[in-house]
């Protein structure tokens, strides 16, 4: 080979890899605000190569770059936390089908979005936290969504506002189960049972609790483990201590959990590295930390809860689809402002 073949064909090599190099990388577009992501996405780096930009920022902040963008956006990926969330960037046609059957495999179809355009990374429960100093066991035993509308929990609730996704996907899954008039009647006579007017966050409702301020509390699984960690500082921990969690609907269709879940954005410019990064999350490497630091449970059967969330005991699960919640917002927004949940 003559002398300028060779370097001919070194730097056709040197630009290939400079290339190959250079697309090495993912580019998330998150709302989850955990530190603890920070570390996954480094094992991710570490396992694979590629290197993981993090554009953060509220659901609306980036559904508003994503549509300035457009069709040049740099995203790969949307993480976020409630499928309320996932489903309006779905509807806002920001996401595209997955097509991994390695993903498809992993997460059970009643946790995936429409047209899979979204998938479940890690679930969390909407439970009961109580006080047992004022709520006897009977009272609480077998205790359900639809039974918090009964007068005997009159003013005795503590739940954040009709503003929160959250809530409107619990008022969804019961839409979706009960349909919208028995929902409607149900949340006209639960608004009566507020303690006092919604007003702070789930860790908020969890402290009212604790301080006596209401007897029961509505709030997600994960953070009484987020409290007993000591993360939230002392009141907190202290707090956490008092309370008692309860499972709704043990003898029927089971307590309403939500997820974590993430999609591959429409113009991925990195879409096979989206599809290995959420692979990667669902990996059991990835999953084991999500439980251990965000006390999330795991979309893998045999990944375990952190300690200080399998303490409150199993609990049979609802199987509705969490794409209900997306499809029954609209309706259960206007229900909510309908029966004056502020
Ligand atoms: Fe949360």
């Amino acid at each position: 080979m003559k002398n300028l073949d060779k370097r001919f064909l070194l730097s056709l090599m040197s630009l290939l890899l400079a290339n190959f190099i250079l697309s090495s990388e993912v580019n998330i577009y998150t709302s989850r605000h955990y530190d603890a992501d920070d570390e996954l996405y480094e094992k991710f780096t570490k396992n694979t190569g590629i290197k993981v930009n993090i554009i953060s920022g509220s659901g609306s902040a980036l559904m508003e770059r994503l549509k300035a963008e457009g069709k040049n956006s740099p995203g790969d990926v949307f993480f976020t936390v409630d499928a309320g969330n996932l489903s309006r960037f779905q509807k806002e046609g920001f996401l595209q089908a997955i097509s991994s059957q390695k993903i498809k495999s992993i997460v059970p179809k009643e946790l995936r979005g429409p047209n899979d355009e979204w998938v479940a990374i890690a679930k969390r429960a909407r439970v009961v936290f109580y006080n047992p100093d004022k709520v006897s066991p009977e009272e609480i035993k077998n205790i359900t969504y639809e039974d918090l509308a009964s007068d005997k929990w009159r003013k005795r609730i503590a739940i954040r506002s009709s503003s929160n996704m959250y809530n409107q996907s619990l008022v969804a899954s019961l839409i979706s189960n009960n349909g919208i008039e028995e929902t409607e009647a149900w949340a006209k006579r639960f608004v009566r049972n507020f303690a006092r007017s919604p007003q702070g966050n789930d860790r908020a409702q969890i402290l009212a609790v604790a301080n006596g301020l209401a007897d029961i509390a509505i709030a997600n699984s994960y953070y009484i483990g987020v409290m007993l960690s000591g993360r939230g500082g002392q009141e907190q921990y202290e707090a956490a201590q008092r309370v008692r969690v309860a499972f709704p609907n043990q003898l029927n269709r089971g307590t309403h959990v939500n997820i974590s879940g993430g999609g591959i954005l429409k113009y991925a410019p990195n879409k096979s590295n989206a599809e290995r990064f959420l692979e990667f999350l669902l990996s059991e490497e990835a999953q084991k930390h999500i439980v251990n630091n965000t006390f999330e449970y795991s979309v893998l059967n045999n990944v375990e809860p952190n300690s200080a969330i399998a303490q409150f005991g199993s609990f049979i699960s609802d199987q509705t689809s969490v794409a209900d919640f997306g499809k029954f917002n609209p309706d259960a927004v206007r229900l909510m402002d309908r029966v004056g949940w502020r």
